[in-house]
């Protein structure tokens, strides 16, 4: 059977459908996605793995897991209703509260009826004949469709090392990205986490509290500094809410995406120690990451970074009683900023707690699991609950999980098998048609991503509509602009210090995958000025016919 869906017409599910628009994916990008196709007149079908809307904000029901942005930032800008109505009970909202929000704006854009929950795309295959995409799925669905967007996200995929003897372990193992829904009980048990990262930080000091022993399995330490999250101040609030228009086109045009700005133009060298010191103490009494935004060029000179960098070492050793835990604690070996920001609650001040070990799995690595806990090279920690928080095959991951076929056969594993290769991160060439929200080659995790999302969104949804205007069939960038653009993401990155830090930014967390700098470093703002002379120059660097 084949079926033609018109916009606003229910989601059954068919084997066979045709739509103007496949979205895979129903987090943030998604459902804006959807929101704009949907206004467009495009018929849109979504299709996601999850049983609901939210995304990264579903699956990451770990304890402790919250946001790094400000809420009122991290949020949508499209509708101002949205932004009036909806009121953040806390200033860094943690997942339940973001999932709620993500519910809120499915239900008020009537996004449910077109997404269809609990399907998984395994392959998505560009015909140049019909000159359309055809998507399949783990229920046996076949779907054809002119537009594909990747709505996939930039970290769903999710990384559990392949550690000998995971099989035969006795006890309960899971990975933080799927938590389960129902919690786990760790009271009074022994509870080993793997991971220090933002997320690895975020849950232990929540499984500290109820678990009998926590061991914390480090491999490299991470900076973190403190959130100071606190229940939402009606006045700033109220603030927000009375000048919403001029705080998200600030955040538009910054580095980050983000509301903190660039808090002084000045080197950090440029200022007496005690200077400095103090700038350093008011951002860490003020909390989030604005301690790496007091200065110019902390993202870029060594010198100034390792005054920064410095400043967070010399708080571990204040904050943390036992000085060999402090020191195995302490980064040293990367600048700071170069890894995303971590920023935590109570982190540092878990460790002295005396239900709390750190151990070291650098110097004594982790050989095996067994069926009692985890056998380090040089002990055996026996464990009734094993926690990785060990992240994500970032970016690429996701696309590569399924099988993505553009013109004359050519897979995108294969195109991308030295790293990935776009064009703004929005497209690829090759693969007519199909675009990627937030991308490799786009600012997207090194920023607010809500405010990349929705620049991306944007990008593609006016393409479309420029495209259906204009009579075009279709649209995919020139391998000059492709080659040109990849070549200035490393440029950019090579100008600051990203590359210092064997980070999942470069794929280094990831055994065997290329090590290539994916995200764009050039800034959000930077970015969107890009973006919008392309299209006044008629989309420059794409080819459409
Ligand atoms: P996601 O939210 O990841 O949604 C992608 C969806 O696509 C998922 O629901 C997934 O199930 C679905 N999907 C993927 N592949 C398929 C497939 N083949 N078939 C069907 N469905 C599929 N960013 C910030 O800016 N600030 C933060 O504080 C912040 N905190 C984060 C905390 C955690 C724990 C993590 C993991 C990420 C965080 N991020 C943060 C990044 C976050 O991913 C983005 O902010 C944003 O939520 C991404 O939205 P998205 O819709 O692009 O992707
Ligand atoms: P991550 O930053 O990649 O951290 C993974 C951790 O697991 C690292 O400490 C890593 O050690 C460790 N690890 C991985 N494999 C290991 C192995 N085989 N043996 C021992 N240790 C191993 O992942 P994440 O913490 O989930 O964070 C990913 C990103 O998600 C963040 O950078 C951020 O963008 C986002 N996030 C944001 C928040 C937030 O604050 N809102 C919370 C969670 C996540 P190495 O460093 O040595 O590789």
């Amino acid at each position: 059977m084949l079926k033609t869906q018109s916009a606003g017409e229910p989601a059954a599910a068919t084997s066979v459908a045709q739509y103007d628009a496949v979205v895979v994916g129903a987090g943030f990008a998604g459902m804006y996605t959807l929101h704009r196709l949907r206004q467009a007149g495009l018929s849109v079908r979504v299709i996601e793995a999850a049983p609901q809307v939210g995304g990264t904000w579903f699956w990451n029901c770990y304890p402790g897991a919250r946001v790094d942005v400000e809420s009122l930032s991290y949020s949508y800008s499209f509708s101002p209703e949205l932004q009036q109505e909806w009121s953040w009970k806390q200033a860094y909202a943690p997942q339940a509260e973001l999932l709620e929000y993500a519910d809120h704006v499915a239900q008020r854009f009537d996004l449910h009826r077109d997404i269809q929950f609990e399907t998984r795309v395994v392959s998505t295959t560009y015909s140049a004949e019909l000159d359309r995409w055809t998507v399949r799925t783990d229920r046996g669905d076949r779907i054809t469709t002119t537009y594909l967007i990747m709505a996939v996200g930039c970290l769903s995929a999710t990384n559990v090392p392949d550690f000998p003897g995971l099989g035969s372990f006795a006890g309960s193992w899971h990975h933080t990205s799927r938590w389960p829904r129902e919690g786990v009980d760790v009271t009074g048990k022994r509870v080993g986490v793997v991971g220090t990262g933002s997320t690895g930080i975020q849950a232990i000091p929540v499984l500290a509290e109820d678990a009998g022993h926590l061991y914390v399995f480090q491999r490299t330490p991470n900076y973190s500094l403190p959130s100071k999250n606190s229940p939402m101040d009606p006045e700033r609030e109220r603030d927000w809410k009375a000048n919403y228009d001029e705080h998200r086109a600030f955040a538009r045009m910054s580095p980050t995406g983000s509301n903190i700005g660039l808090l002084r133009d000045i080197s950090a060298l440029s200022v007496s120690d005690a200077e400095r010191s103090r700038i350093y103490e008011e951002a860490w009494r003020i909390g989030g990451s604005q301690l790496l935004r007091s200065f110019n060029d902390i993202a870029v000179d060594p010198e100034a970074n390792e005054t920064a960098a410095e400043f967070v070492r010399a708080k571990i050793r204040q904050i943390v009683r036992d000085p060999d835990t402090a020191e195995l604690l302490t980064p040293r070996d990367y600048p700071i900023g170069t890894k995303r920001i971590c920023l935590d609650t109570g982190y540092y001040e878990t460790y002295n707690r005396d239900n709390v070990t750190l151990v070291d799995v650098r110097s004594d690595p982790i050989e095996e699991i067994t069926p009692q806990g985890l056998r380090t090279s040089a002990e055996h920690y026996p464990l009734d609950v094993l926690v990785f928080a060990t992240g994500f095959d970032a970016m690429t991951g996701p696309l590569l999980e399924m099988e993505v076929t553009g013109r004359d056969g050519l897979a995108l594993r294969d195109k991308w098998a030295a790293g990935p290769r776009t064009y703004l991160g929005v497209m690829t060439a090759g693969f007519p048609n199909m675009f990627m929200v937030t991308g490799p080659g786009s600012p997207s995790v090194l920023s607010n991503m809500t405010t990349s999302i929705e620049q991306h969104v944007d990008f593609i949804a006016d393409a479309i509509e420029h495209l259906r205007a204009s009579g075009a069939a279709r649209i995919e960038p020139t391998v000059e602009a492709e080659d040109s653009w990849v070549e200035h993401v490393n440029e950019v990155a090579d100008r600051t210090l990203y590359k210092r830090a064997n980070s999942w930014y470069l794929g280094a967390n990831i055994p065997g995958k290329p090590r290539i700098f994916m995200p764009y470093a050039g800034g959000v703002g930077t970015y969107r000025q890009v973006c919008e002379t392309v299209v006044a120059k008629g989309y420059d660097g794409f080819a459409l016919q």
